[in-house]
């Protein structure tokens, strides 16, 4: 079909320049979101999709170079390094390359294309370890993103692995439904008393323990498992707060790419009505980044879960860069300060106090909630009241508890609330007795 070598030929070929003592290198190209192009336009545009590639390599390579075609729509470039700069520059000039639409009959299709290297003796002594490690770099090139390259390093092959358990894990996850919740309480800063459980997601390992979501929801993203995910956390999320007393809210974390399908909003409508949950009762927290992608859409989403009653919150807030222009074109009705910020108060930074003062100011006067989120000590936690936050998450008030915990949460919160009126009144009967 292409016209240049086959895997077994360039396998060939290789070995025999190491053989003969050639720093040889080797470069694995794979073509980004080929599968979807073939399906949308047809085996016959694939086709001629995979020529023109090889034609666009072969205008790379002089007459001692080594072209392939692996095998589908992966291909091999192996050349004789001259200098090791040369290594990280064919990589580039091959991703430039493809760079210019592709023009295929009636059809103009844009292709990018991700490179994995590998320079022998270095990374292997022969065409069967130098390739499989140009394959690890293409492996960890795909993961970073279209049109990405990058160079073998030994720790890729341990990384690959470790990346692969934990795809194993969380496909089984899914599959098996063994993802776990865990629930934060949020506290009013004014008396301390709990006003709703944020939900954190929880991927339990074989043998004990969890990974954290900071680790495995990126992964869930990339391999487009988060929708499913996600949904399942909405539905247990309100199915646990719809048993609670009816003042206490729940929050909700949402990925951006949960709104890419368009069907949040649906999702959060069907959830309320079958667990039969007060939509106010409802928060989902979203962050920055959900508002970098396509505004226009994802505003319209937004607004649509609005009127349904659920309330929008900005999680994060001030580790972005753009947070001032989002505040004026939503109206979201909470604002969580991000942890960073309360972390390091009372470590001596003189303007911060100043900023986080600024920045509670303004999520009111826009007539916003605020929480802190991070507070992990009393003076945190008095600072933070003392300059008008609403409500205060955080180590210092209560951690993530599991579900068996949170009645005797609750009840704790109720028990103390009830002994403190009590106090009250009998003061005030003393006061008004004397
Ligand atoms: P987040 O939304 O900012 O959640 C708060 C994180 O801070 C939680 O970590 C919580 O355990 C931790 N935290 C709370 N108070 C303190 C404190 O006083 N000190 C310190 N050092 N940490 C505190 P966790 O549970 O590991 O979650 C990490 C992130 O993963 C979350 O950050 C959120 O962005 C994401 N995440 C969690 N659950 C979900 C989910 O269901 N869906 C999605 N898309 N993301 C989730
Ligand atoms: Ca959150
Ligand atoms: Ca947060």
């Amino acid at each position: 079909l292409t016209e240049i070598l086959n895997r077994a030929r360039f396998m060939n070929d290789v070995d025999e320049a190491i053989r003969l003592g050639c720093p040889v290198e080797v470069h694995t190209i794979d073509i980004n979101r080929f599968k979807e192009i073939n399906d949308a336009f047809g085996p016959a545009v694939g086709d001629d999709i995979l020529r023109q590639v090889a034609r666009r390599l072969q205008t790379l390579s002089d007459k001692r170079d080594l072209l392939a075609r692996l095998g589908g729509d992966e291909f091999a470039l192996a050349e004789i390094v001259r200098n090791m700069g040369q290594v990280t520059k064919t990589a580039r000039r091959i991703i430039a390359t493809m760079g210019e639409t592709f023009h295929l009959g009636d059809h103009d299709v844009d292709v990018t294309v991700s490179v994995g290297s590998a320079v022998a003796p270095a990374h292997g002594q022969d065409a069967p370890t130098l390739l499989r490690n140009a394959e690890i770099a293409l492996t960890h090139s795909k993961s970073a993103g279209p049109a990405s390259r990058s160079l073998f390093r030994p720790e890729m092959d341990a990384e690959l692995q470790a990346q692969r358990e934990l795809e194993t894990l969380l496909r089984s996850a899914v599959a098996k439904g063994t993802f776990e919740l865990m629930f934060q309480p949020i506290h009013r800063a004014e008396d301390l008393r709990i006003a709703g459980f944020e939900a954190l997601l929880r991927l339990p390992r074989d043998g004990g323990g969890h990974v954290s979501p900071a680790v495995f929801v990126p992964l869930a993203e990339r391999l487009g498992l988060i929708t499913a995910i996600g949904g399942w956390v909405i539905g247990r999320a309100c199915e646990v707060a719809a048993t609670w007393p009816s003042q206490l809210t729940i929050a909700v974390n949402l990925s951006p790419v949960q709104f890419e399908d368009g069907r949040i909003v649906e999702t959060v409508r069907a959830t309320l009505e079958a667990s039969g949950l007060a939509a106010r009762r409802l928060e989902l927290e979203i962050t920055e980044g959900l508002l970098l992608s396509d505004t226009e859409s994802v505003m319209r989403q937004l607004a649509d879960l609005k009127a349904l009653g659920v309330r929008i919150a900005m999680d994060d807030f001030g580790t972005g860069y753009s947070s001032l222009s989002y505040l004026w074109r939503f109206p979201f009705d909470k604002l969580k300060v991000d942890q960073s910020f309360v972390r390091a108060l009372g470590k001596g930074d003189e303007h911060l106090a100043s900023v986080i003062q600024a920045i509670v100011a303004l999520g009111r006067s826009l007539g916003m909630t605020i929480t802190a989120e991070g507070v992990e000590t009393d003076a945190q936690a008095n600072f933070l009241r003392q300059i008008g936050c609403d409500q205060l998450q955080g180590f210092h008030l209560g951690r993530p508890m599991a579900l068996d915990r949170l009645p005797g949460a609750i009840l704790k919160d109720f028990r103390s609330a009830a002994e403190r009126s009590e106090a009250e009144t009998s003061a005030t009967r003393v006061s008004r007795e004397a």
